[in-house]
């Protein structure tokens, strides 16, 4: 029997499964062992990839952040990579067929998407980007994806297709206005005699009308308030186990962290005393914050200060959150000297990698290109140049 750290129930070994404490689609298969955790129970650990992380992660804002940058990690040479699509929203003055609605999606550079779903959908999905996320995964519930490509160039045009190959993997795929090339095995033309493709095309040269009359597509995209704070505290109280063992889930900061993870209703769980800043509010550092920021990075340091220990994470438009891991003197005395001058990781999605633990300073040093840090320049090898990449046929 042991303990779970998120529920605090004790269960059966055979009840434990390996958690990702950042979440995979953050980097967290490359960040270090550190936030990895065998303790956390099998239906915590499910829980909380879809309500908690993935109510995070599926934020329209958070989607944002990760297509952030996500270019710079583009291999200038071979079409191989693969783009986060950005989302717009669902689209509000195109009539879609009854029972659908319609989402907007961008692969920038490269393609307008059109991603016909299903309305009928629980209002605890509205504020997922492309809705629920379990849906996405089952072929018959995964809706229809029409591509129009933006631009000629081959480059963009592969990397357009195999992203949205990647994002919409079981939804049926369809593209308006190329050859489809040899390579592209997933998409279909639309066949025009069939009338559902007849009816998507419809949609689409609706669509496309607007912009060539100037026009503005309207859409509609719902942002669920405190899904960063949930996140946060599930962070911090994985982070404090981490650090400090059971005594740190017995201390009232560290029990209401526990309760701030697993309250569902935002109101009652704005009421529970959590330390930290959220998203939309941003924290300032000034120009050591400044300095912090890593181009498609998120960057996350555990950080010792007077009042207790914080962890901050910064995504990559360098916005940045924080929460207090804990404030217990008794706790913080026992902890390594390493967390007085800060501890920094950074994960990095789209390049598959991940540095950390390194000091706080020998970031800094290497961000101020005073010294550079061995693992620090490698992932930044990693890092094509925006500038070496094919033109995009597009106005800028
Ligand atoms: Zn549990």
């Amino acid at each position: 029997m042991k303990t779970c750290i998120y529920c605090g129930l004790e269960k059966q070994e055979e009840d434990f499964s390996d958690e990702h404490i950042w979440p995979d689609a953050l980097g967290g298969d490359y960040v270090s062992g550190f936030w990895r955790t065998d303790d956390v129970c099998t239906a915590c650990n499910n829980m909380s990839g879809v309500f908690v992380d993935g109510a995070f992660i599926k934020s329209f804002l958070i989607s944002g952040e990760r297509s952030y940058d996500a270019l710079e990690y583009l291999d200038p040479v071979k079409p191989t990579g693969i783009l986060p699509l950005s989302y717009c929203g669902t689209i509000l003055n195109v009539p879609t067929q009854e029972g659908e609605i319609a989402d907007y999606w961008v692969c920038a550079p490269g393609a307008n998407i059109i991603h016909f779903r299903a309305e009928n959908e629980d209002a605890a999905w509205k504020a997922y980007v492309g809705g629920d996320p379990r849906r996405q995964s089952k072929r018959s519930k995964a809706g229809r994806v029409v591509v129009a490509l933006t631009t000629v160039e081959p480059y963009w045009v592969l990397t357009a297709l195999a992203s949205v190959k990647h994002h919409f993997a079981k939804a049926d795929k369809f593209v308006t206005n190329l050859v489809l090339p040899s390579t592209a095995k997933h998409f279909k033309a639309l066949d025009l005699d069939d009338p559902q493709h007849l009816a998507d095309r419809r949609f689409f040269d609706d669509f496309e009308s607007r912009a060539v009359k100037k026009e503005f597509i309207h859409t509609r995209a719902s942002v669920a308030l405190g899904a960063d704070g949930r996140f946060l505290a599930k962070l911090a109280l994985a982070v404090g186990y981490k650090l400090f063992g059971a005594p740190f889930l017995a201390t009232p900061y560290g029990l209401n962290l526990r309760s701030a993870f697993r309250e569902a209703n935002v109101e009652k769980r704005q009421q529970i005393p959590i330390q930290g800043t959220g998203y939309l509010r941003g924290v300032g550092l000034g120009e050591i914050g400044d300095a912090l920021r890593w181009p498609g990075g998120w960057v996350l340091v555990l950080f010792c200060h007077a009042d207790g220990l914080s962890l901050t994470v910064q995504p990559p438009s360098g916005r940045r959150m924080v929460i207090q891991v804990t404030d217990d003197p008794r706790l913080l005395s026992g902890l390594g000297l390493e967390y007085r001058d800060g501890v920094v990781w950074v994960s990095v999605p789209q390049a598959s990698h991940a540095v950390g633990p390194i000091a706080f300073a020998d970031y800094l040093v290497h961000q101020l290109r005073h010294t550079p840090h061995a693992e620090l320049q490698a992932l930044e090898a990693r890092r094509g140049s925006s500038s070496r990449l094919p033109p995009t046929g597009l106005p800028d």
